[in-house]
């Protein structure tokens, strides 16, 4: 067992770290307070070749292990999370729309996804569908070769800005998660539009809206896969997404904890640097190494997916465990700066802002650990 990186492994993190130092960190403030979602960095992030991350060169991608995914997931985060996760999305639309698509589609949407022409969105959840994703109500009634979407969808990460929506409505009711299929559509098809953009808690810079169908007549051109095997599609994408939303909170958690160590070493109280009292030390401790443990529970689900070996309960542990890690680290981060971290001087409330809702989507915490619960007991229902 080797924990180095390798020659490349580290020039595409040391590549990514620099990026993120020049293009994402000094502006990240900015955009969060401005809800500006930064469409040119994905133009540059394209260039780095991060934008068809877990694509086949062949259609166009980079390749990249889901180890590497990783690596690039954390350093994005430690910038601006909200970039990571809009990057974590559309990387898992192409990837799926490359695994699923036929010749036709790849080269419809996997190339321009992969070059930055065109940004992806994802769309499964709907108002009475979380959690169980799988009762989702959203119809696609098929007439003749076409398809007819009637519904609404919602918590759509990069919505609006998006060009290509992996879209998944039901085809069949009564049928359960059997009943529902995947399509591609694109913005501007007639029939579609955006309802209200959230106003979240954090993460800013990253627009959430609702999608509106009325009467949008889709061919079949635009279906992913066969009819009713739309949830299959979406749950394939679900371990991989789960460890990039794991890498995430590691890269949010680590910025916090470098701040909240840089504090502690300046800030002089009772004449000593705060530092120096075992009640900061122990947090600090605390953190390092619950950050460290999240890296690790992340880099091995990546491997295991790598390695095409059972990943479900990893992902699960890495996603639930790195994500309530950055939550605890980025709120204590907080606390070491006292009322300096309370307010916007430093990044320290905007990373506990934006990192809470890595707790709740990619399926909620609770979720993952029904998920490992089952994979050790069994579906015991
Ligand atoms: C900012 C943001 C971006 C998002 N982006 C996307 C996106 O791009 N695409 C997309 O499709 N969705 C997206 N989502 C939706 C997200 O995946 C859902 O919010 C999430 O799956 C939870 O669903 P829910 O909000 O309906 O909560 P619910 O399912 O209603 O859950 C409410 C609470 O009940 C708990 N709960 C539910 N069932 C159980 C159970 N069986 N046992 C124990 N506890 C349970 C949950 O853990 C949670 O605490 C996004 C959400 C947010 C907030």
């Amino acid at each position: 067992m080797k924990f180095d990186l390798n020659e490349e492994q580290a020039e595409i993190r040391d590549m990514v770290r620099r990026f993120t130092e020049q293009e994402i960190t000094p502006h990240a403030e900015s955009w969060d307070e401005h809800n500006h979602f930064p469409r040119e960095i994905y133009s540059k992030m394209a260039e780095l070749g991060l934008m068809g991350m877990a694509t086949a060169e062949e259609d166009g991608g980079s390749g990249l292990s889901r180890f590497e995914g990783a690596l690039v997931y954390e350093e994005l985060a430690k910038g601006d999370m909200a970039t990571s996760v809009g990057l974590s999305v559309h990387n898992m639309v192409t990837g799926s729309i490359a695994r699923f698509g036929d010749a036709e589609q790849r080269k419809r949407w996997v190339a321009p996804l992969a070059a930055g022409e065109l940004l992806g969105a994802f769309s499964l959840s709907e108002a009475g569908s979380g959690s169980d994703a799988a009762s989702l109500q959203c119809q696609a009634e098929r007439r003749n070769d076409d398809y007819v979407i009637n519904g609404t969808k919602m918590w759509v990460t990069n919505a609006g800005e998006a060009d290509a929506y992996l879209l998944m409505a039901r085809t069949s009711v009564g049928k359960g998660a059997a009943g529902i299929t995947c399509f591609v559509v694109d913005k501007g098809t007639p029939g579609f539009s955006f309802g209200k953009t959230e106003r979240k808690m954090g993460l800013h810079s990253s627009p959430t809206r609702e999608l509106i169908f009325e009467d949008c007549v889709l061919s079949s051109a635009n279906r992913l896969g066969e009819e009713g095997q739309g949830f299959k599609i979406a749950l394939s994408s679900l371990d991989g997404g789960r460890i990039n939303i794991g890498a995430v909170a590691v890269g949010v958690a680590q910025a916090a904890f470098e701040v909240a160590c840089n504090h502690a070493r300046e800030r002089q109280q009772f004449g000593h640097p705060i530092g120096a009292f075992q009640g900061i030390q122990f947090m600090l401790a605390d953190m390092a190494m619950k950050i460290e443990a999240s890296r690790l529970l992340v880099y091995e689900a990546a491997y295991k997916l790598d390695a095409g070996q059972r990943a479900s309960m990893s992902a699960a542990m890495a996603k639930c465990f790195a994500t309530d890690t950055a939550m605890e680290v980025t709120t204590n981060a907080v606390q070491v700066l006292g009322g300096a971290g309370y307010v916007r001087d430093y990044p320290v409330e905007r990373y506990m802002r934006d990192v809470k809702v890595a707790q709740i989507f990619e399926g909620t915490n609770q979720i993952q650990r029904i998920v490992i619960a089952r994979a050790l007991l069994g579906n015991m229902r």
